[in-house]
């Protein structure tokens, strides 16, 4: 039996975005915020809130995503993870 070795790369970055990437919430430098200043239900994970993509983000994460010459998906899949 053979394997073919698939090696990804999950990059994270903080985009230069006036909100949150899944809600309303203002985006606060989290160095010298008060804790817990920017919450509400969505990004709290709350039972029954859906969370709604930050269009500028993805407009930004595209753009790094061409300047880089990467291969961009023509679709992408998000599932948001629960912890109970
Ligand atoms: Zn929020």
């Amino acid at each position: 039996m053979e394997y073919e070795a698939v090696i990804g790369l999950e990059v994270h970055a903080e985009l230069e975005t006036r909100s949150k990437m899944f809600c309303a919430c203002a985006r606060v430098d989290s160095t010298i915020a008060r804790p817990n200043s920017a919450v509400c239900p969505v990004c709290a994970g709350m039972p029954g809130v859906l969370p709604v993509v930050n269009r500028r983000a993805i407009e930004y994460a595209l753009r790094v995503a061409l300047a880089l010459e990467c291969e961009v998906a023509h679709s992408s899949l998000f599932v948001r993870k629960n912890y109970f």
